[in-house]
């Protein structure tokens, strides 16, 4: 019942001529897929140019932040109904680069995820602990604190267009990933957390998707764990070839 999601942050990186090969490249090689929502997370600059390139075809776009306030006095910043304008579906949010580099707060990337919620846009939510945070055998009470902050006074209803992000921040952009079992015992916790805070129901159709060093290799097997519902993907969406294998994934048996 939860249709599996593959989404690409391209963070920082390909100028509109890259970001335009990159996109061409995929379009054709995830095309018949219709099983999977695809969506890739070019910067800001690039939102126009792929929204054009993707015009039509089966690959949706996110932008990778947003600021809380519809507009004003807010140099630099960029609003939801902006981003819905330029034809994002999703924007990410509480990404550890925002969280570490920029000092996001539970509390502002809550005011985010009502924005998007506002204006209707869908929510890539993530989570995550460092490594000394698993170290120190406190993943389970960083995660709850980030789930129950960063969408507090979310309603049921706004759930329904919100996308968890389960992403070890030790795992991101290192090649080290998160072992299979790792995976799914966070995102089942992360699943009894929400019929916790809300009820089995939105718990049961709300996807969680692993990110960390999310690769062609790794893949498969990351998928065949039953509540992992996707992946959000870093360093190998920025290459066609290697995104559009894991937009295909094949789940394994396990
Ligand atoms: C990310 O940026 O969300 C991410 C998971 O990066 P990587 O796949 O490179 O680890």
């Amino acid at each position: 019942m939860r249709k599996p999601m593959i989404a690409g942050n391209w963070k920082l990186h390909k100028t509109l001529q890259e970001a335009s090969d990159l996109i061409s490249g995929l379009i054709p090689n995830v095309a018949d897929n219709r099983n999977v929502e695809i969506v890739v997370a070019p910067v800001y600059t690039s939102l126009g140019k792929v929204a054009e390139a993707i015009s039509g075809s089966n690959i949706k776009l996110a932008a990778q932040n947003c600021y809380p306030e519809p507009q004003g006095a807010f140099t630099g910043e960029v609003s939801p109904l902006l981003l819905k304008d330029v034809g994002c579906q999703y924007v990410i949010i509480g990404h550890s680069e925002r969280r570490q580099l920029f000092g996001e707060s539970n509390k502002l990337i809550n005011s985010k995820a009502h924005a998007l919620a506002d204006v209707g846009l869908g929510i890539i939510f993530c989570i995550g602990e460092t490594l000394e945070e698993r170290e120190t055998e406190q993943t389970f009470d960083v995660l709850r604190r980030q789930v129950r902050l960063g969408l507090k006074n979310l309603r049921e209803d706004q759930m329904k267009s919100l996308v968890v992000a389960y992403e070890p921040v030790w795992a991101i952009g290192t090649g080290k990933t998160a072992s299979d079992e790792q995976a799914q015992e966070a995102h089942a916790f992360i699943r009894a957390l929400l019929t916790e805070l809300y009820d089995k129901e939105t718990a049961k159709a709300t996807r969680i998707l692993y990110g960390g060093s999310v690769k062609p290799g790794n893949v498969d097997s990351l998928m065949s764990q039953p509540d992992v519902d996707g992946a959000l993907v870093g360093g190998a969406s920025l290459k066609a070839d290697d995104f559009a294998r894991i937009v295909n994934f094949q789940a394994q048996d396990s």
